[in-house]
């Protein structure tokens, strides 16, 4: 038995991943050849998926998780370190290393590109591989990576991507589009020489590529000035969804009310925000827009009827955002409502034919620090246990730092909440105008060293994996080995 496994995981050590992976960019830039997935782990008869489900967290690294557990149940009165998240109940997990090519800690682009072309590459590019150089046109053009997106199309499967931020953002846009620099959203946003050589905006390439289901934010990169929104440049009448509408027999929807009312057998495009979505903590109850859990059971619903099954791709994109604003409790409430997310897509699933993984692209630089007591309000100061603490804590009161002041359980190693002025106390001073500690749910919680955005964190997030294929979820693993999961999964590769 023990052998005939080492022998499995030797072989499966020495043979290359899959054709696309090892027919493209193997000139070996700097790196690279680190980079390159392992192995999936083997076992004995995997099942084969129908129906695949990605769940990505934007940010949401493993404090995230555990802090999201806790306030999730708090928020129904209960203590909460108890409490599972949907996705905690999954029977797989694995760690993901998620550094890129050139970068120890990674941003979406090139973590996005990872998962949907199975190849890490650069910080900041969008489906194109490591040789090629950030930002410049002929590079990307030169190096296109597979997307996982086209092939999903190419097969028959039906194709999903549903997003709290803008649409063409980076790790919404990996899945159909390539891109020297991540920011090219528009053709605004492309330097004219590098547009005279041929690269297009996100945008475009999303409005002429193929996909069954599209939710997110972004409308102002898909019109022209003409149409009152800021984005396009060249052509001020531009309107990519009418074009995309008009080539695929689709239908184009910018509320929730019109996505529910929208045909279930075509094609459908919803735009819901000028930009990114409205951040959970900021909802209004008579919003117009779809919260995540919407737009994944709409997503659902629309590509479950295809006979050869479907990839959807699901992301909370603004728990990243809540956390390079330092606020917490914004990420927090972002990271409930995508967990909320998953367990409809559990509830929704047949789990003998639809492989669900949950996982993060990167982490953030945010720790749960202190000693709390068991209960203790995660957004806010750290009250010890009755009896602990220098003058024996009273269990009710804040345990006081060096400099006599309290501090929150949720803190950030950078960021906005850097302190630039000596520390004050919650009642008097104020920094930045602020109040410092601050606690709830609108706090920017303090800060090791001052920086305008928080930044992301370098160590391993989780992966976790139920349905058929799911036991490859396993050990740690290279962040672009997901693909090859989803691949084999899918019966695409062995
Ligand atoms: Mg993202
Ligand atoms: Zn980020």
């Amino acid at each position: 038995m023990t052998t005939t496994r080492a022998l499995i995981a030797l072989l499966a050590a020495a043979l290359p991943l899959g054709g696309c992976v090892t027919t493209i960019n193997t000139n070996g830039a700097t790196g690279y050849s680190d980079a390159r997935p392992a192995q999936v782990a083997q076992t004995a008869a995997p099942g084969k998926a129908k129906n695949v489900i990605l769940f990505i967290g934007d940010g949401m690294g493993i404090s995230t998780i555990t802090a999201a557990r806790i306030y999730e149940a708090q928020k129904r009165g209960e203590t909460g370190e108890e409490n599972t998240l949907s996705f905690e109940k999954f029977p797989n997990v694995a760690l993901v290393k998620t550094y890129n090519t050139n970068a120890q800690v990674p941003d979406s682009a090139g973590t996005a590109t990872a998962m949907h072309s199975g190849v890490k590459t650069r910080i900041g590019v969008l489906g194109i591989g490591p040789e090629a150089e950030k930002g410049v046109c002929k590079d990307a053009l030169a190096h296109p990576l597979p997307l996982l997106g086209e092939e999903v199309k190419q097969r028959g499967l039906a194709l999903g991507i549903v997003t709290t931020t803008r649409l063409t953002h980076a790790t919404p846009a990996s899945v159909v589009t390539r891109s020297a620099d991540r920011d090219w959203e528009a053709d605004s946003n492309i330097p004219a020489d590098q547009q005279a050589q041929g690269c297009k905006d996100i945008a475009l390439q999303f409005a002429e590529g193929q996909f069954d289901v599209a939710l997110g934010g972004g409308t102002s990169v898909f019109y022209g000035k003409d149409k009152n929104r800021a984005g396009r440049r060249i052509d001020a009448s531009a309107d990519l969804p009418a074009q995309w509408a008009a080539q695929n027999g689709g239908t184009v929807v910018k509320t929730a009310a019109e996505l529910a009312a929208a045909p279930m057998d075509r094609p459908v495009l919803g735009l819901f925000n000028p930009s990114h979505l409205t951040f959970m903590a900021d909802r209004k109850p008579d919003s117009p827009e779809p919260t995540l859990t919407d737009m994944t059971a709409q997503a659902i619903a629309r590509l479950k009827s295809d006979p050869d099954g479907y990839y959807l791709m699901v992301e909370g994109g603004r728990i990243d955002h809540a956390h390079h604003a330092g606020q917490a409790g914004y990420a927090l409430e972002e990271a409930v409502e995508f967990a909320r997310a998953v367990q409809y897509a559990v509830e929704n699933t047949d789990p003998k034919d639809t492989l669900i993984m949950v996982t993060a692209d990167h982490s953030h630089v945010f720790t749960i620090a202190g000693y709390p007591q068991r209960g203790n309000d995660i957004l806010g100061l750290v009250v010890p246990p009755a009896g602990r603490g220098e003058d024996g804590g009273d269990g009710t009161s804040p345990v006081l730092a060096a400099d006599g002041k309290p501090y929150t359980t949720l803190g950030y190693a950078n960021g906005p909440g850097g302190l630039t002025v000596k520390r004050a106390a919650a009642d008097d001073d104020h920094d930045h105008g602020r109040p410092m500690p601050e606690t709830g749910i609108k706090a920017r919680q303090q800060a090791l060293v001052p920086l305008g955005s928080e930044t992301h964190g370098g160590e391993d997030v989780a992966l976790f994996a139920t349905g058929p294929g799911a036991e490859r979820a396993r050990g740690v693993m290279e962040q672009n080995v997901i693909y090859a999961i989803i691949r084999r999964a899918l019966g695409w590769e062995k």
